[in-house]
């Protein structure tokens, strides 16, 4: 089981800096659940002709030139993500059915959209194109597993809060920092999601906005 981590103090500084609110809360990650990143990241890759070595769902070490199977270095993989926000991050799809959702969901639960993001540079530019496509919801910028900001955001939140994200280690995390929260873990690649295994701290495994709507929406809210 992971170990819970301390929120840092650069997202901790966001959550101070939010109005104070006692309605039930959902925290829902940005890339791979609100805005396509797999698809649009192997797009990116095979214009610099490398390619993902499996469909297994992680970004070091299955990450390698076409026609190799020497994944490229850490440091090589986090200068590729870097260099992917800061060249397509204005123009990232959003998954289908999440502006409805979020939308439907807001009347009974706030929502905070916690995102690992790299440049703060790449903020506003988040910003703006989540208003464009109708989610204005609060943008925090985090890095690194995101429990510590989890628990922090629970604090003073009727419980339970709804976790949503795609990433695993994302969701060990939450699960060792807040265990009392829904987790629901959101792949919107339909190849990547298949490679899941839902750890036993998920409550639902999805690609679906529908689906997940319907989920929270089975959850008395809580009061
Ligand atoms: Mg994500």
């Amino acid at each position: 089981m992971a170990e819970p981590t301390p929120p840092s103090a650069h997202v901790l500084g966001q959550i101070d800096a939010l109005p104070s609110s006692n309605r039930p809360l959902i925290v829902c990650d940005v890339d791979e659940v609100i805005l396509h990143m797999a698809d649009h990241f192997t797009e990116f890759l095979g214009a610099k002709e490398l390619t993902f070595l499996s469909s297994g769902y992680r970004f070091t070490g299955n990450i390698a030139p076409i026609g190799s199977n020497a994944p490229i270095s850490q440091e090589a993989v986090r200068q590729l993500v870097d260099a992917f926000f800061d060249e397509e991050s204005h123009r990232q799809r959003m998954v289908e059915g999440a502006d409805r959702a979020l939308k439907e969901l807001h009347s009974d639960w706030d929502i905070l959209l916690l995102t690992n993001l790299p440049g703060v540079h790449n903020k506003p530019v988040r910003e703006k194109l989540l208003q464009d496509f109708g989610i204005p919801y609060p943008v925090l910028t985090n890095s690194g597993p995101k429990g510590g900001a989890v628990a922090a955001l629970a604090a003073g939140r009727p419980s339970p809060l709804i976790f949503i994200d795609d990433s695993p280690v994302n969701h060990a995390s939450v699960n060792a920092s807040l265990p009392s929260a829904v987790q629901i873990q959101f792949v919107a690649d339909e190849t990547f999601r298949a490679a899941v295994k839902p750890s036993n701290h998920i409550d639902l495994l999805t690609g679906d906005w529908s689906q997940t709507r319907d989920f929270i929406g089975g959850i008395l809210v809580p009061d």
